[in-house]
């Protein structure tokens, strides 16, 4: 694989640009929230500019040209992950979190009750973790969650175990946020549909960095966010097998998402529009378009081949200071490019707030996993993630920071 030119990409980032105290930012916060392309900023100013109006139920020519694009665009997306039903089992949602929240809501309290099981795993975000421990406790469902080792894999013995006939829904994360493990995603969604259960995987932290096949994994459903894939903030997309998303209930209600209505009954639009109540998210759908062509313009295989050189790199140069700690597996195919760690003696914020004095932008915290984080011991981890503009001489610029805040604080 041809090796990606960091400074022809740097460049469409305006952003990157920017200055703190005279030193250049160091953005290594991409996990979080990537940052965004001019193609992708142009995109939705040109909607804005050019066919800015309310989609599916115009005459006039704005509404159709808007209309037009914001239905195409879960095309797009469909294609982008493999989804061969084609824009019927693509939804909208506001992000992954709310991904979760429409299958927990529209699924779990109708179809869930006493003797049920939910399988998570210890590495989930709270974005499926409290959602589904949730929906147990409305339910009756019982949630269990599948062990990680020490290395901050998953123990697939235990999942094996854990799975049963009682289990009506299992949820994974694809790429952990803290740990960076890659799990066997498709291994643990044939474990689930042995015993006639779903499989719910959140990609938040993979479609971004790596090419995703949802029928190739046989997710029933498979979610993750815009904004952490260089497109805007607001919308994500929730992946459903059709005939799944059609025997189930909707989630909101209101506009749009109806076919008829009296003041008695009412009912459903087709998919996805049953999913996707009220005026959607237009410009955002426009603009995660853009990001999509973008990101495929490089090319996600060396987009992932990027990103692992990356954590190769950061994960040796940490590994060599004495008293970093760093969580996760090694580096190798199951592991994305982030790295969590802690500098010893430093809590996790100061470290992130020495570092931001050298305008390296990295997380502190418990990255939404504070039941993993207990399970390390810690209560905060530092985490460094990175992306297609990311270099090594930036992880160098991460290591000399954690070097200062050593001697600040020895
Ligand atoms: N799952 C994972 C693995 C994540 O990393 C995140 C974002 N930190 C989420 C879910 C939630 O994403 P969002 O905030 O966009 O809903």
């Amino acid at each position: 694989l041809e090796a990606l030119d960091v400074g022809a990409i740097r460049e469409a980032f305006p952003i990157l640009q920017r200055e703190f105290n005279g030193e250049q930012l160091v953005y290594l916060d991409n996990a979080a929230t990537t940052q965004t392309p001019d193609p992708v900023i142009d995109a939705m100013s040109d909607y804005y500019r050019e066919y800015n109006a309310n989609v599916h139920r115009g005459i006039h020519h704005l509404s159709q040209e808007a209309s037009i694009a914001y239905e195409e665009a879960h095309d797009r997306v469909a294609e982008f992950i493999g989804a061969n039903g084609g824009r019927e089992e693509i939804v909208f949602t506001k992000n992954t979190t709310e991904a979760e929240n429409l299958v927990a809501y529209a699924w779990g309290l109708n179809e869930l009750g006493p003797g049920d099981e939910i399988v998570l795993t210890e590495m989930e975000h709270h974005a499926s973790l409290v959602t589904w421990q949730q929906i147990g406790k409305r339910t009756g469902a019982e949630v269990k969650y599948i062990r990680i080792d020490d290395d901050g894999r998953l123990d697939m013995d235990h999942a094996a175990d854990l799975i049963t006939d009682d289990t009506a829904m299992v949820s994974a994360v694809h790429v952990s946020n803290t740990l960076g493990t890659v799990n066997p995603v498709s291994d643990l969604v044939d474990i689930a549909h042995d015993h006639d259960a779903l499989a719910f995987i959140d990609g938040a932290q993979a479609v971004p960095n790596r090419p995703v096949d949802v029928e190739a994994i046989d997710a029933d459903f498979y979610a993750f966010s815009g904004h952490k894939m260089a497109g805007p903030t607001g919308i994500g997309a929730l992946y459903g097998k059709k005939a799944i998303l059609e025997a189930m209930q909707p989630y909101l209600y209101g506009g749009d998402m109806i076919t008829k209505v009296t003041y008695e009954e009412s009912t459903w639009n087709d998919l996805p529009w049953k999913f996707e109540a009220g005026t959607p998210q237009i410009a955002e759908a426009v603009g995660l378009v853009a990001a999509i062509d973008y990101l495929e313009d490089i090319g996600m295989d060396r987009i992932e081949a990027h990103e692992q050189e990356l954590a190769r790199y950061a994960y040796d140069q940490l590994d060599a200071e004495p008293d970093v700690e760093i969580y996760g597996p090694e580096p190798g195919p199951d592991r994305g490019g982030l790295v969590g760690f802690n500098l010893e003696g430093v809590h996790a914020h100061d470290l992130a707030s020495i570092m931001n004095d050298h305008a390296v932008a990295i997380r502190a915290g418990d990255h939404c996993t504070q039941p993993l984080h207990d399970k390390l011991g810690v209560a905060a981890s530092a985490r460094a993630s990175f992306y297609v503009y990311n270099t090594k001489a930036e992880i160098d610029d991460l290591v000399a920071a954690i070097d200062n805040a050593r001697q600040l604080f020895a």
